[in-house]
């Protein structure tokens, strides 16, 4: 008897420390075990013997909530001569790593983590809608309209996938390539603020329930719309703005909940 094809694993992973497990604080997904998207606290997740089974980090941009434990992350999964770990970016997300980050202020820099068998981290350049192949999975990134830039990414296994839009305002490139993709089964968005603070998400280029609703209207096909990123302090009021809109396919981002398709 054939075995049934394994299923394309996401796990919104959590990011309180102790107290509401629902609340979100920083991003990370983590994909089949092995691939992480965004590394806001992926580090502080499990153990490092579960971290070293992480062999790639996409990031969608450089903003510390979406890169503050890759540091961690690194020193975690760091062995005298097992592979390097690699980090996938556009070009600034890359170059803020660079410049701010691997610096010898904030961490050491990039060379001085060279071991006798090569580099401790192998940094990658993305381009949107240029697709690349991480393990069995295919990752094509898609730039979205954010304060600096930022990249979206649909991850496919061939018989699923799932679009991980990272912080954007209002976009539209993005839901022209979701609207070709027949096996899109669910699509992790951004709503970081009450429609009351409108002005402030504008500004910042972040969703509210309103814009949020907008944006699923963009995309004429079913899918999951998993709701992420609301800013702590306001998450209920943001989940009953969301919920009385009646979008479909709404769902409530659980941290901790690793999703199937
Ligand atoms: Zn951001
Ligand atoms: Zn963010």
């Amino acid at each position: 008897m054939a075995t049934p094809p394994s299923p394309l694993r996401v796990r919104l992973l959590p990011s309180a420390v102790s107290g509401d497990g629902t609340l979100q604080y920083a991003t990370s997904y983590l994909i089949d075990d092995s691939i992480a998207v965004d590394a806001g606290s992926v580090g502080l997740y499990g153990g490092p013997e579960a971290q070293r089974s992480i062999r790639h980090v996409l990031l969608t941009h450089s903003h510390s909530d979406h890169i503050a434990s890759l540091p961690t992350l690194l020193e975690n999964t760091l062995t005298r001569d097992g592979p390097p770990l690699e980090v996938w970016a556009g070009a600034e997300t890359l170059a803020c790593l660079h410049r701010d980050v691997f610096n010898d202020r904030v961490y050491p820099r990039l060379e001085v983590l060279t071991r006798p068998v090569g580099p401790a981290m192998v940094l990658h350049e993305l381009a949107s809608e240029r697709e690349v192949r991480l393990g069995g999975l295919a990752v094509l990134p898609v730039a979205v309209d954010h304060t600096v830039p930022t990249l979206s990414y649909v991850v496919s296994n061939g018989r699923a996938s799932v679009l991980i839009a990272g912080d954007t305002g209002p976009t539209e490139r993005l839901w022209q390539v979701a609207q070709a993709r027949q096996e899109l089964a669910a699509v992790f968005l951004e709503a970081s603020f009450p429609d009351e603070m409108h002005d402030l998400a504008r500004r910042s280029m972040h969703l509210t329930p309103r814009t949020f609703g907008l944006e699923r209207a963009k995309l004429a096909r079913p899918a999951a719309f998993i709701a992420v990123h609301l800013k702590p302090r306001y998450r209920d009021q943001i989940v009953a703005q969301l919920r009385a809109q009646g979008i479909p396919g709404l769902e409530i981002g659980e941290a901790g909940r690793e999703y199937r398709w």
